[in-house]
């Protein structure tokens, strides 16, 4: 029986149940019900909006000095932390991720806060010079009303992410969580409520994307949106802001190259090329799916790679396997469309067994597997798959490895191995990607530099002090005398 519930969040107030009621969520790892949310309807949205919008017009958030605004938002981070243990398991229950992950996610969450406090009081314009009689400078002033519509996979992470330096600045927000995830947030707005962020500086209202998203992103009321999501839903909430001409920020998906060169150290890399992979079993936007090996080493780091899948350990999230189940029964039949495909496409080596224990049987796992043979413009090569398929492809030279990442409609992050200097500069300057891991894939707690994709990927930047960019607008002021 359920026992925990989150409510929508608006105006500083927690609501039980939205215009739509209530409904259940369920644990991946046994497809049963463990938590309830508060569904929103339209009219959720409306009074989140005009909650977000009072607070921003008149409201004391973007009058406070910065450095107040910073201490709330540390304050924010430390309350994430002090709650870290509850947080992480139900961040486990309602996504299913091996809890280790799930530690990750509110540490890099309270980094976000801590990160962004610090920027506060740094947001300087600049001084123009135009000679004797004038005096021009430029100031930064946040947007305003901020809509943030999140994914299920990194559901507080990610809206933590978009949620921190707007704040930072000034602008106020109203979040859309994931169906699959509604709990995320709970916390969150509890912490927010404990540590005297002001009424309506931060809403959540939960419902589906095609209700609440979608009359979020097209407000008249929301001056900016930042969307993380797919391709195909962020070109639809693309153009539901593009009703208000109001700015995007489109965080979206990938399948992004990791590059193995044959003079890498392979007990060095190999690891990196795995978790880089199967990490929350490959529901990473930035996962580097497509392995493409220099072809001496071809057969060698395929034969590695399938002993190392055929070594994992599946299971339930809180027992911290090396891998758990994938978000829901639609995502896990997609996982196994897709490994249908690769059969045919090529030959599929799928690595360790379901789990073997009963009341899990009805849970949402699926093999990590390789695909071989199959190539580099095959479907599942091209395809976000979004679950633990990667397909390894060999090249010759550094140029046709380079040639080869780059034909791919997404273009979010890439990896490269290699102990040669002139080659990782060389992928450094070609290849097609926001963000270049050489001899990594994945750092620290990924908050210090900025993030996003080229090509369909998306635009605008997260992360760093570039995401504050997002959430400003530039004034400039002249004076003659
Ligand atoms: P999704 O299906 O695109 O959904 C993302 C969000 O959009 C959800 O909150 C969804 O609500 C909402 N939504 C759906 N239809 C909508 C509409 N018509 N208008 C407004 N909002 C709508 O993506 P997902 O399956 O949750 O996540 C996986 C995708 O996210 C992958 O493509 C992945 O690469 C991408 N991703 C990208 C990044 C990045 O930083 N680049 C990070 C994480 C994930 P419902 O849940 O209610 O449907
Ligand atoms: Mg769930």
């Amino acid at each position: 029986m359920a026992t925990i519930h989150a409510p929508l969040f608006i105006g500083g107030e927690e609501l039980e149940a939205g215009r739509e009621g209530t409904a259940t969520t369920y644990d991946p790892a046994t497809g049963k019900e463990f938590a309830t949310y508060a569904v929103g309807g339209i009219e959720d949205v409306d009074q989140a909006v005009a909650a977000a919008r009072d607070a921003f017009d008149s409201g004391p958030w973007r009058r406070l000095k910065p450095f107040e605004r910073g201490r709330i938002l540390h304050r924010i981070g430390e309350g994430l932390l002090a709650r870290r243990e509850e947080i992480a398991r139900n961040l486990v229950l309602d996504s299913g991720k091996p809890l280790r992950d799930a530690y990750w996610e509110v540490d890099c969450s309270a980094r976000f806060f801590e990160f962004y406090a610090g920027a506060c009081d740094k947001l300087q314009g600049t001084s123009v010079p135009l000679g004797p009689g004038v005096m021009d400078w430029t100031i930064r002033e946040p947007i305003g009303v901020s809509a943030q519509i999140v994914p299920w996979n990194y559901p507080l992470q990610v809206a933590v992410r978009g949620v921190a330096p707007a704040l930072a600045t000034g602008c106020t927000v109203v979040i859309k969580p994931a169906s699959e995830t509604p709990l995320a947030l709970r916390e969150l707005a509890q912490i927010c409520r404990e540590v005297g962020l002001p009424k309506g500086v931060l809403n959540i209202v939960a419902g589906s994307g095609s209700v609440v998203g979608d009359r979020l992103a097209r407000h008249p009321g929301v001056d900016q949106v930042t969307f993380t999501g797919s391709v195909q839903v962020g070109r639809r909430v693309s153009e539901a802001a593009a009703v208000n001409a109001v700015p995007a920020n489109m965080e979206l998906g990938g399948k992004s190259p990791q590059l193995l060169f044959a003079d890498a150290d392979l007990d060095t890399s190999l690891p990196i090329v795995h978790s880089g992979m199967y990490l929350h079993a490959g529901q990473v936007c930035n996962a580097g799916t497509r392995l493409l090996v220099e072809r001496s080493r071809h057969d060698e780091v395929v034969e590695r790679l399938h002993r190392m899948n055929t070594a994992m350990t599946l299971g339930r999230g809180l027992d911290d396997p090396d891998m758990g189940p994938v978000v829901s029964a639609g995502q896990k039949r997609t996982v196994e469309e897709y490994m249908a495909i690769a059969r045919s496409e090529g030959q599929l080596l799928e690595g360790a067994e379901l789990p073997g224990d009963s009341s899990l049987s009805d849970g949402y796992f699926v093999r990590p597997s390789l695909v071989v043979a199959a190539g580099a413009t095959a479907r599942v090569t091209q395809e976000e798959i979004f679950g633990p398929v990667l397909s390894v492809v060999p090249f010759d030279t550094a140029e046709e490895g380079i040639t080869i990442a780059n034909d791919s409609e997404f273009g979010l992050v890439a990896g490269v191995h290699t102990t040669n200097i002139s080659t990782a500069m060389l992928a450094a300057q070609e290849l097609a990607a926001g963000q270049v891991w050489i001899n990594s894939f994945g750092v620290g707690l990924d908050v210090e530099f900025p993030f996003s994709g080229y090509k369909r990927s998306g635009f605008g930047r997260e992360k760093g002090l570039e995401a504050l960019d997002g959430y400003q607008q530039v004034k400039n002021v002249a004076v003659a005398f």
